[in-house]
């Protein structure tokens, strides 16, 4: 318990090091090949004083080199980056740096013991042994300041000693040449751990913001992972994506969008305690490490707040090249808590729960937690069962009446309907969003306008008569190479000129983000056929007044949100009033959906309104009961 208390009051300043895994595993590699540098000269050693008669001291100072490489084989093997804890790693550190200035004194002792030795001529050995000490402690430690400058003079300080104490001319000339290759080893070092330094910052941090990149991010989070399931503490994980932040980059430009990528950094980067990590994931994602907390509950409330805070700050207006822009974000939270996750599986549960938020509408905050966990189940099942979907006959169309003005039934909207037999009845809001992922959309969607062309025929040749006969077209299948094609192919095998007069595709406002060119083009291609384009959920989405000038629409679908309020809401029935009037400028016709009260209908047959479509009339039906209901 007392562990656990200990992390609570510490941030996580243990993530935040500004030594990477690169650092430590080069240190850890030089152990090795300092062992064998020192153990195979430190036999010549023992020869050399064989012969020489002084034999001892060296034998001596070979068995203290002996247990002093025993200790760095076993620091060697002790070191494996991905399973230590922060903690670990320090203490690992600290013992290996024990060890290299231990080795390192080692040759300084050698030296002193030999040096003095002229008669035996073992000093030239020994000078040789030193420079050659140096050169390799330079070489190998030239990634840690802290450790390379202190053994240099450790290892070149003696040796120009010892040249001063022949108290001659030649030996002055070599205590500054001593002191010269003292700063020749230092400046050679130094420069080479700048470089480092500088490479390694580029390969841990993003170019453009300076927060840490997605790399150095998933090393670091796997240490606070590891020192969890030591401490058994809890941890939360909140990423960031900025909502529509491509329409600000694809409208104002790049360089708008880099400036207010640098700001939202700056903002949550201020907002988070000084030692958190920030990091950017890539594009407009951020990930934050929040606290370590005792509790589930303790870091659940913390994580929420930390969310809250950051989804606030990032709102506030950003004024950049005499634009006033506004972003919102949606956040996505994993709490650290289940010791058998790694890294990668935690940064998955964050973006789970943000595709959560986004789903929902984006603009908030989602945990993942059992509830999404379930979701996602789910989703994943209704996928499997799609594919099946088909081939089962699972799916069958239902049909909305549209009425006229006059209450006649004019047409009807084409809908979607999912039986399963273990998932039961699947909603087109469901499944369709899953379809589309997949890219399913096409086979489906192509399987409902074959079926929809064939009933409008059948029903001609029975006497009903539609206007028109709506069929939803989703944004990947609107776009799909061979859309047009299809429709081309299926028309002329169902349709005359007549009946594909009648067909209204409708597109939603999502479609019209899209590229405006090549969605106009297709979207002639087939009204030159005869066929008709409505914007379904109008109002909910981004379209401007430019696009609707654009986008060559025969029809207007008045989002159901809007009706819902009608009789309540002053500004929406003024809001529909200028769609209504809108539509009037554009000649195009207005459907309601959702029109569920007698005074919905009221209002909406005040104005200009063509069709109405809603449960007040019918809910959506069955081949057969719309057959029965046209009758009637
Ligand atoms: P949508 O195109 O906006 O369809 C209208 C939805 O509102 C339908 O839900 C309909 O049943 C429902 N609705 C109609 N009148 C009322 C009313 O008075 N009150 C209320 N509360 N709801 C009403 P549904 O059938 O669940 O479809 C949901 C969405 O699924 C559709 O929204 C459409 O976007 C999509 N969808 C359905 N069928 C297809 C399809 O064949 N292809 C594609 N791409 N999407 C489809
Ligand atoms: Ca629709
Ligand atoms: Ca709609």
């Amino acid at each position: 318990m007392t562990i656990i208390k200990q992390e609570t009051n510490k941030p996580v300043s243990h993530i935040k090091s500004q030594k990477t895994r690169q650092f430590y595993t080069f240190l850890h590699k030089q152990v090795l090949v300092l062992l064998g540098l020192s153990l195979g000269p430190g036999i010549g050693y023992i020869i050399l004083a064989m012969v020489n008669g002084v034999m001892g001291r060296a034998v001596a100072w070979y068995v203290l080199m002996l247990m002093a490489s025993a200790w760095g084989y076993r620091l060697y093997r002790q070191f494996d980056y991905h399973t230590m804890s922060t903690a670990d790693i320090e203490s690992w550190y600290k013992s290996a740096s024990y060890f290299y200035y231990l080795i390192f004194s080692l040759w300084t002792v050698v030296f002193v013991l030999f040096a003095p030795l002229h008669e035996v001529q073992m000093h030239y050995i020994a000078i040789f042994t030193q420079i050659g000490a140096s050169v390799v402690a330079s070489t190998l430690l030239f990634s840690d300041r802290r450790l390379f400058v202190p053994i240099i003079l450790i290892l070149i300080v003696p040796l120009a000693l010892y040249f001063l104490l022949i108290g001659t001319w030649y030996g002055y000339i070599l205590t500054i040449f001593s002191i010269v290759f003292l700063w020749v080893l230092y400046y050679a070092s130094s420069s080479s751990n700048q470089l480092l330094q500088k490479t390694n910052f580029q390969a841990s941090h993003d170019q453009l913001t300076g927060l840490y990149n997605r790399n150095y991010f998933i090393d670091a989070m796997q240490q606070v992972v590891n020192t969890l399931r030591n401490n058994q503490g809890y941890c939360s994980l909140l990423l960031i994506d900025l909502d529509h932040f491509k329409t600000i980059n694809d409208s104002l430009g790049h360089d708008v969008g880099d400036v207010l990528l640098v700001e939202a950094s700056r903002r949550m980067q201020s907002l988070v305690s000084r030692d958190a990590v920030v990091a950017r994931m890539g594009g407009d994602e951020f990930i934050v490490v929040g606290e370590v907390c005792a509790t589930y509950d303790e870091c659940y409330e913390s994580a929420i707040y930390l969310a809250e805070n950051l989804r606030e700050s990032l709102k506030s207006t950003y004024d950049i090249d005499n634009h006033n822009l506004y972003i919102s974000a949606s956040i996505g939270i994993s709490i650290l808590h289940k010791p058998e996750l790694n890294a990668n599986q935690y940064i998955k549960e964050a973006d789970i729960a943000m595709y959560e938020v986004k789903h929902k509408g984006r603009d908030g905050i989602v945990v993942f937690g059992s509830e999404v966990a379930e979701k996602v189940e789910r989703n994943l099942e209704i996928e499997t069962q799609l594919h099946h979907a088909l081939t089962n006959n699972e799916l069958t169309l239902n049909f909305q009446p549209q009425l006229d003005r006059e209450h006649k039934v004019a047409g009807c909207e084409v809908l979607l309907r999912w039986h399963h037999e273990k998932l039961g009845h699947v909603s087109p809001a469901e499944f369709i969003p899953v379809a589309e992922k997949t890219g399913l959309i096409i086979d489906i969607g192509n399987h409902v306008i074959e079926e929809s062309f064939k009933t409008l025929r059948d029903w001609y040749s029975q006497g009903i008569e539609l206007k028109q006969l709506s069929i939803n077209v989703s944004m990947r299948q609107f776009f799909h190479h061979a859309f047009i094609d299809t429709i081309e192919r299926l028309s002329h095998h169902y349709l005359d000129e007549q009946l594909r007069r009648c067909i209204v595709f409708e597109l939603t406002e999502s479609v019209m983000a899209e590229e405006i060119e090549s969605l106009v083009g297709s979207m002639n291609r087939l009204k030159d056929k005869g066929f008709r384009f409505s914007i379904d959920d109008f109002g909910t989405g981004y379209s401007s007044l430019s696009y609707l000038r654009q986008v060559p629409l025969d029809e207007i679908k008045i989002d159901r949100s809007f009706i819902e309020e009608l009789s309540e809401n002053a500004s929406d029935q003024s809001m529909i009033e200028m769609i209504m009037n809108l539509s009037q400028v554009f000649g195009m016709k207005v459907v309601a959906e959702g029109v569920e009260t007698p005074e919905q209908e009221s209002i909406l047959l005040n104005g200009n309104c063509d069709l109405l479509q809603g449960y007040l009339f019918s809910r959506p039906l069955s081949r057969e009961a719309f057959e029965k209901f046209y009758r009637e």
